[in-house]
């Protein structure tokens, strides 16, 4: 996810009701209201975190579904692959390897991700179709708080939602409304694979939701209403045309063909 900055859209009738610096600035100070993630405190956050078995009810697995060494070998510098390239729509792997390799794999997406002046990244968005995401909601290293996140889970998300004005690494310099809920309750693994469960809100939980969509393929054009897609559409095309003349292949998808699927609707497991 990129950093949110002012746009006409964030003034809009149905304008976010979080405070704007939640949705639409990059706060001064996130030590203090990046919650639950206090980083001058363990104990505290260890206790905000709260470990819990990992049980996934009615879910099997086959082992297709778990991430291969070839599926999770990289060679830096990462590159953000952008819209409307195929593998921010592949299916992505689950990871059952906690190794150096990993760690090394999520600095990496931090520094390309700091770089590009993001506060969220997924895996998929560097070409690596795998559960992982990695956020700062501050934006800058040495500020705030880094979030691995490995295999991560929505178990519950509020009834009440909120619209916020959005950006995305995989869409440069486009910006728009998107709702999704409030709060949500994940589990997830961290860098070390060990299991945990937590709720998210305010802009944790925003940067989350964006890129736990990228992790199911779906990208925040699936979650605009026409209107604003309407308002984006000149600019989506741009990147359809500069996919086209860079690979000398057609667009995969084309935003003119694009028909919402309600489908998408649900934000998290029944
Ligand atoms: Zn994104």
């Amino acid at each position: 996810m990129a950093a949110a900055i002012p746009s006409p859209l964030a003034v809009s009738s149905r304008s976010c009701l979080l405070p704007r610096l939640f949705c639409h600035t990059r706060p001064h100070n996130w030590k203090r209201i990046i919650l639950p993630f206090p980083t001058d405190s363990p104990p505290l956050r260890r206790a905000a975190l709260g470990v819990f078995a990992h049980a996934r009810r009615g879910f099997s697995f086959q082992e297709d579904d778990y991430a291969s060494p070839s599926d999770l070998k990289f060679v830096p510098p990462l590159k953000i692959v952008e819209y409307p390239d195929p593998r921010l729509r592949a299916r992505n792997k689950r990871i059952n390897t906690f190794d150096e390799n990993l760690k090394k794999l999520a600095d990496e997406m931090f520094d390309v991700m700091y770089k590009t002046d993001g506060i969220g990244l997924s895996a998929p968005q560097v070409g690596m179709n795998i559960q992982l995401m990695v956020f700062n909601p501050a934006g800058e290293r040495g500020e705030g708080e880094e979030i691995v996140l490995v295999n991560p889970v929505v178990q519950k998300a509020t009834k009440k939602t909120l619209l916020c004005n959005e950006g995305c690494l995989s869409f440069p310099g486009i910006f728009a409304d998107v709702e999704r809920p409030a709060s949500v309750k994940i589990d997830a693994r961290d860098i070390m694979g060990a299991r945990f469960r937590f709720n998210l809100s305010k802009l944790p939980a925003r940067v989350f939701q964006h890129e736990f969509d990228h992790l199911q393929g779906i990208l925040f054009v699936d979650r605009m209403t026409k209107d604003v897609l309407d308002s984006i559409r000149s600019e989506l095309k741009a990147l359809e045309k500069k996919y086209e003349d860079l690979t000398e292949k057609p667009s995969p998808e084309k935003i003119d063909d694009y028909k919402q699927s309600k489908q998408l609707v649900g934000f998290a497991r029944a």
